[in-house]
C-alpha cells in the first residue's frame, strides 16, 4: 500500500438501500420514503444545476410533481447540454430481440463490465428501471429506429451477447434530451420550472451542515446572484475535459462537484476514467476537441492492423492474409464488441508494437468493406450516415471506400460525487445524478448505459427520494443572511484573485499543459513512477497558474476567459486527487489500468482482497492531503471473477 499521500479516515456505508431480495429493494425503498402531500410541493424549492438528459428529465418530472424548480445552465438553451453529442444508444432490457435478455442479464453485465467494482442493489435499479425509460421517452415522441413490422429497433454495443440497445440514427442523445426538454417547457409555461441558461453555478450554499443554495454567476453580464431551496440537485455533468483533450463538450467541467466538494461532499473512484477505443485520432498541436466515432459502429467495422511493424502501404494494398484482426483473434466470443477498457488497450497494445497506422503510428483501421459487401451501402448508410459525414468532414476520407482511422480518446468518468442508494451526497439536501455522481458503472462503463443511468436518475430514481428528503426536513425555514453573503464572497475573491494575477501565459495554455501531464501519467496505462512524477508536476504548474495566468478583461461583463481559469483552476485539484487514487490503487480493473498489476496476457488482473471498495475522499483543505474513507462492496448475485471476453 503506497503511504505519504493521503490520510484515512472512518469507513462509510450506503445506509438507504435496504436489505431483502435485490428485486425487491427499490420498492420497499419508495415504500419507506416519507411523502411531501401534493398540496405542500409547491411550497418546496429544489434547484437543479444542469439540463442535460439527467438534471432535464429531473426538472421536468419534478415540476409535473407540483415542486417550484430553478433551474441553472451554462449554456444559452437547455437543449444545448453536452447529452446532445450522445450518438450510439441507451441500453434496456426489453428483449424485444427474443434473444435471452432480461433484466437479470443487464444486471450481471453492468457489474461484470464494470469490473465488479460497483454497488449490486443500486446496479439492479437501474437495469429493472431501463424498461420504463423506453416506454416514457416513446410516449413523449422520440423517434426511435423502428423495424419493419413497427416495433422499436435495438443494436449492440460492447460487453454484451444480446442486442438492447435502442437507437434514433446517430443522434440519439440529441432526440431524448428533445423530449425531456419538451417535458422540462411545458412545466415551464406551467410556472413550475424557472429556468436560468447562461449562469454558471460558483458555490454551493451551507447552513447548518445543509445544502442550502446555490452562487451563481450571470455569464452575461457578470453579476454575482444568490437562490436559495431547501434541496439542491447537481446534474452538471462529467470531467474528462481535465484531460484538455477529450470526446466532450468544450464548455463541460467539475467547478459545481468541486465546489460542493470542497465543502464536504465525498468524491469516489475519482481516477476511473473511460478511454473511449474508436475516436479521430489526435492530428496535431493546434486541436482543442476530439470527435468519437460511435461504438455502434463496432456492430459492422472491423478492427484491425498490418500484421507486421511500419507498413505504410495504402489500405487496399494490404491483402487479406497480412492484416490482423487483432480483436477476433484474441477475444473469439466478443470480437470487435468487447467492452471499450479492453478494446482501448489492444489498440494501444499494437501501435506500441509498431503497427499502428497513420500520421505518427497512433491509428488503427476500422473497416467496413465486409458490412458493405454483405448489406449493400445503402444499409450501411441507413445505420450511420451521419457518422461517416462526420467522419469525411473532419478528415477529408471517405469512409465507404477506404477504412476509417481511429484511436482511444477520453470520453466519460465513472468517478464523481459519492452519492447513496438516495443519490445524496454526503452533504444532506445535495443530491447528484447522471454523469457527475458516481453511482453505477464501477471501474468501467459499458455503451449506451449512461443515457440510460442519466434518465433513470431524473425520471425516476431522484423524484422518489428528494421527497423523503424534503418531508423529513419539513421545518429548514429561510436561509440567514450570514450564510449567504459568506458564499458570496467565497466567489468574488475567487474572481477578484483570478483577474488579479496579471500574468503572461493563457488559461488555455495552462490546460493543455495539466491535460498532457494527465494523459501521459494518468491515461490510458498508469505506473507508480510515472504517478509519482504527476504529483510532482501538478502542485508545479498550479503554481505557476497562480503566479502567471493571464486573465483579461473585468469580472463586470462576458468574459470567457474568467469562466475558463475557474474552471480550470478546479482541474488543477481535480487533477491532483486522481493521481492520489490512481497511486492508491495498486490493482489494474477496467478502464483504471496499473501495468505493475496485469496477468500473463497483460489483461487486467484485479486484487478483491484489498481494493474492493469504492474510494470516497474528503477535501481537507488546500494544500493538505485528502482523506480516504472506505464503502465496502459486497457481491451477493453477481460473484467477482477475472473478466474474461474469450
Ligand atoms: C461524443 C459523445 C457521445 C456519447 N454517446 C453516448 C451514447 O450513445 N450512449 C450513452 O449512453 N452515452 C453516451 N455518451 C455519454 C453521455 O452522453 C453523457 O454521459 C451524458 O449525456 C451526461 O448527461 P448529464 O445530464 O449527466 O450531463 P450533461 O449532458 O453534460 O449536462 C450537464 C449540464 O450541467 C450544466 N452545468 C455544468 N456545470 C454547471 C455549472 N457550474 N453551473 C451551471 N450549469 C452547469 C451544463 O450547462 C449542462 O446543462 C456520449 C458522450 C460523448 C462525449
Amino acid at each position: 500500500m503506497i503511504d505519504g499521500f493521503y490520510k484515512s479516515g472512518e469507513p462509510i456505508a450506503d445506509t438507504k438501500a435496504p436489505a431483502g431480495p435485490i428485486e425487491e429493494r427499490w420498492t420497499t425503498r419508495k415504500f419507506q420514503a416519507k411523502q411531501v402531500n401534493p398540496a405542500n410541493k409547491r411550497k418546496k424549492k429544489i434547484i437543479i444545476i444542469g439540463t442535460g438528459l439527467a438534471g432535464g428529465s429531473a426538472g421536468a418530472t419534478l415540476g409535473e410533481a407540483g415542486y417550484h424548480v430553478q433551474q441553472f445552465c451554462f449554456q444559452d438553451s437547455p437543449r444545448r447540454a453536452h447529452s446532445i453529442a450522445a450518438q450510439g444508444g441507451i441500453n434496456a432490457a426489453k428483449n424485444y430481440r427474443n434473444d435471452g435478455d432480461s433484466v437479470h442479464r443487464l444486471f450481471y453485465e453492468t457489474v461484470k463490465g464494470g469490473d465488479f467494482r460497483s454497488r449490486e442493489s443500486n446496479v439492479h435499479r437501474l437495469a429493472d428501471i431501463s424498461r420504463n425509460i423506453i416506454d416514457q421517452c416513446v410516449a413523449q415522441g422520440v423517434p426511435f429506429a423502428r423495424e419493419y413490422g413497427g416495433l422499436l429497433d435495438n443494436r449492440s454495443f460492447g460487453g454484451t451477447q444480446v442486442s438492447r440497445t435502442f437507437y434514433a440514427r446517430g443522434q440519439t442523445g440529441q432526440q431524448l434530451l428533445l423530449g425531456a426538454y419538451q417535458a422540462l417547457m411545458r412545466q415551464v409555461d406551467a410556472g413550475n420550472v424557472e429556468l436560468y441558461p447562461r449562469h454558471e453555478m460558483l458555490d454551493l450554499i451551507m447552513e447548518d451542515g445543509r445544502a442550502r443554495g446555490v452562487v451563481v454567476r450571470d455569464l452575461i453580464n457578470g453579476e454575482i446572484k444568490h437562490y436559495t431551496a431547501d434541496a439542491v440537485v447537481l446534474a452538471s455533468g462529467g470531467y474528462g475535459n481535465v484531460y484538455f483533450l477529450s470526446t466532450n463538450a468544450m464548455g463541460s467541467n467539475v467547478t459545481a462537484s468541486w465546489r460542493a466538494h470542497r465543502h464536504g461532499a465525498l468524491f469516489a473512484n475519482p481516477c476511473f476514467t473511460q478511454i473511449h477505443p474508436t475516436c479521430i485520432p489526435v492530428s496535431g498541436d493546434h486541436q482543442s476537441k476530439l470527435t468519437l466515432m460511435s461504438e455502434s459502429l463496432r456492430n459492422d467495422g472491423r478492427v484491425w492492423v498490418p500484421k507486421k511493424g511500419g507498413d505504410t502501404r495504402r489500405p487496399a494494398d494490404i491483402p487479406e492474409d497480412e492484416r490482423d484482426y487483432y480483436l477476433e483473434r484474441i477475444y473469439p466470443s466478443f470480437g470487435n464488441l468487447v467492452p471499450r477498457d479492453i478494446a482501448s488497450r489492444a489498440a494501444k497494445n499494437v501501435c506500441d508494437e509498431g503497427r499502428g497506422v497513420g500520421p505518427g503510428g497512433l491509428g488503427v483501421y476500422l473497416d467496413f468493406a465486409d458490412a458493405i459487401g454483405r448489406l449493400g451501402r445503402d444499409k450501411v448508410e441507413a445505420k450511420y450516415g451521419n457518422l461517416f459525414e462526420m467522419y469525411e468532414r473532419i478528415t477529408g476520407e471517405n469512409p465507404y471506400d477506404t477504412p476509417m482511422r481511429i484511436y482511444p480518446a477520453v470520453h466519460y468518468t465513472m468517478g464523481g460525487l459519492w452519492v447513496d442508494y438516495d443519490l445524496e451526497s454526503t452533504i444532506p439536501g445535495l443530491f447528484v445524478i447522471g454523469e457527475a455522481n458516481f453511482s453505477d458503472h464501477g471501474a468501467n462503463r459499458l455503451g449506451a448505459s449512461a443515457l440510460m443511468q442519466g434518465l433513470a436518475d431524473g425520471y425516476f430514481v431522484l423524484p422518489n427520494t428528494i421527497g423523503d428528503y424534503i418531508a423529513r426536513n419539513d421545518g429548514l425555514g429561510p436561509v440567514g443572511e450570514s450564510a449567504v453573503t459568506e458564499a458570496e464572497e467565497r466567489v468574488k475573491s475567487q474572481i477578484d484573485r483570478l483577474l488579479s494575477v496579471d500574468g503572461d501565459r493563457s488559461v488555455d495554455s495552462f490546460h493543455r499543459e495539466l491535460g498532457h501531464i494527465m494523459w501521459e501519467y494518468c491515461g490510458m496505462e498508469r505506473t507508480e513512477e510515472g504517478l509519482r512524477k504527476a504529483l510532482d508536476l501538478i502542485p508545479a504548474l498550479r503554481q505557476e497558474f497562480w503566479e502567471r495566468v493571464r486573465v483579461t478583461g473585468k469580472g463586470e461583463e462576458l468574459n470567457q476567459q474568467l469562466e475558463k481559469a475557474g474552471r480550470v483552476a478546479d482541474f488543477f485539484e481535480l487533477a491532483e486527487l486522481m493521481v492520489v487514487d490512481a497511486l492508491h490503487r495498486t490493482e489494474s480493473c477496467g478502464g483504471h489500468f496499473r501495468a505493475e498489476s496485469q496477468d500473463e496476457d497483460g489483461e487486467a488482473k484485479r486484487d478483491d482482497a484489498d481494493f474492493s471498495y469504492v474510494a470516497a475522499w474528503e477535501w481537507a483543505g488546500e494544500g493538505e492531503q485528502p482523506i480516504l474513507h472506505k464503502e465496502a462492496l459486497n457481491f451477493e448475485y453477481v460473484k467477482p471473477t477475472q473478466r474474461s471476453y474469450k
